[in-house]
């Protein structure tokens, strides 16, 4: 493998997973951000997110003198070794008005290093983006000696070193192919398939992939709904059609909606796309929509099964959550469908208490307003009239559920991600409620 010069611009879930990962297959990285105090942080090895071995590969990169960080991007385009040959964006693309993608700090990078590139330094686009977006920074780089390629991340929060260092496959997009084998060349050591193709094609795989995953997800939503009418059994239809290898078991338990950081903007930018287009994208759309149907009737459970009426009021009725981020393993709280769900009782009148291993009582976040956040589980459940499990964060099946059965007012459970073991819930007294079952 030929060891490349490589600067990565933004030092978030995607940026840091990069820059750590990358040195650790031998290449030289400086990794920079916009947030100094950040930056100040990881010179001292200090990773802010929970991702496993991400903190040792970035003090291993450190102690080798293959990874360093510096406070903006320009200042990341010549390093120890020398000038970077190849420079990755990493900044986020967050949902814009209207649903369209946010390209404002992809433009803002791209202006600040403009000038500043290398002769023959290729630039390697990893933001979530449009097709159309590697042309876009092309021509807003205005330089004929560098090249854009496209190489979307699939990385997932929770197992983000595993899933770069072992991804299902690598896709690099470019015009040019001398450019796009050097990018490849980057990952050779990983052993994955790579698929070489043109830059829109590589930005279309991204969304594509998000998009049918979110699409697999309502799907299962709404076979859960219908399983509840007819009497089936979501558990044993999911194992059922989970075997066949052209479905596969992955991504097929009912839960309160998908969210997180990339879902959600990733499905209604795919629609803007769609729109620009002129295409109807109704397959899509009714996707996003069962996803908003199903957060309200997370809220319409819990009011069935508190007041035993579908029309009772949730008015000062205190809920307990077991819960907070987007899925188990990872801190992060955008866009999570706990807290979608938490709006939708708050507005309802409910008042909320949580717990989650990943999130302190004392988190600023503002994601938690309306949300008073315990430490310990057990404080959950104090005079709650129902527990609502959100997240399936693995600990929760192996909660004292004697001990929460004292605390609680009403020994009501709704368990939104099929995770608890209902034989050992109704042991302790309660009731519990799920998707797609009696
Ligand atoms: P993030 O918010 O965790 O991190 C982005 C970082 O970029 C932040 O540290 C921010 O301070 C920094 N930044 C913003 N503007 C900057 C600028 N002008 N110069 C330097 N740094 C700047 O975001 P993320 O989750 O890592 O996502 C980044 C991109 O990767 C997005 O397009 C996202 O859709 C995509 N992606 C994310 C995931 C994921 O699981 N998080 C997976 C695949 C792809």
């Amino acid at each position: 493998m030929f060891a490349r010069r490589i600067a990565v611009i933004g030092t978030g879930y995607v940026g840091l997973t990069t820059g750590a990962c990358l040195a650790s297959l031998g290449h030289t990285v400086v990794c920079a951000d916009v947030d100094a105090d950040k930056v100040e942080r990881l010179r001292d090895g200090k990773v802010d997110i929970l991702e496993p071995r991400l903190d040792d590969l970035v003090a291993e990169g450190q102690a080798a003198g293959r990874l360093s960080f510096v406070v903006g991007a320009a200042n990341a385009l010549t390093g120890p070794a020398g000038a970077a040959e190849v420079v990755f964006l990493c900044v986020p693309t967050p949902m814009g008005v209207g649903g369209v993608a946010d390209l404002n700090a992809v433009q803002a990078v791209v202006e600040e290093v403009r000038d500043q590139l290398a002769p023959g330094c290729v630039v390697v686009n990893k933001s979530t983006v449009p097709v159309g977006t590697a042309q876009r920074i092309h021509e807003l780089l205005a330089r004929e000696d560098v090249t854009v390629v496209s190489n979307p991340e699939f990385l997932r929060e929770g197992s983000a070193v595993h899933d770069f260092l072992n991804p299902d496959r690598i896709v690099v997009g470019c015009d040019t192919q001398d450019a796009a084998e050097k990018v490849a060349a980057l990952y050779s050591r990983l052993g994955a398939p790579t698929v070489l193709t043109d830059a829109a094609s590589a930005e279309m795989v991204k969304y594509a992939a998000n998009c049918f995953l979110a699409m697999k997800l309502s799907y299962v939503n709404a076979l859960a709904e219908l399983c509840e009418r007819l009497g089936a059994d979501i558990g044993d239809v999911t194992e059922g059609i989970g075997y066949d290898h052209r479905i596969g078991q992955a991504f097929l338990t009912p839960g309160p909606g998908w969210g997180g950081s990339c879902l959600p903007k990733d499905t209604h930018a795919m629609l803007q796309v769609a729109d620009s287009a002129d295409f109807e994208f109704r397959l899509l759309r009714a996707t996003i929509e069962t996803n908003n149907r199903q957060r309200q009737r997370m809220v319409d459970k819990v009011r069935l099964a508190v007041t035993g009426s579908r029309t009772g009021s949730l008015s000062r009725v205190r809920i307990g959550m077991l819960g907070l981020t987007f899925k188990a393993g990872t801190d992060d709280l955008r866009d999570s469908p706990a807290l979608a769900v938490a709006a939708l009782l708050r507005q309802a009148g409910a008042e909320l208490i949580a717990y989650d291993p990943a999130v302190p009582s004392n988190s600023a976040a503002p994601e938690l307003a309306g949300v008073t956040v315990v430490d310990e589980p057990a404080m959950v459940a104090k005079d709650v009239e129902a527990l609502v499990l959100l997240t399936e964060w693995p600990e929760f099946r192996s909660l004292d559920w004697s001990e929460l059965a004292g605390a609680v007012r009403q020994r009501i459970v709704i368990d939104t991600r099929s995770l608890l073991d209902p034989d050992v819930l109704r042991r302790a007294g309660f009731a519990v409620h799920s998707l797609g079952r009696n």
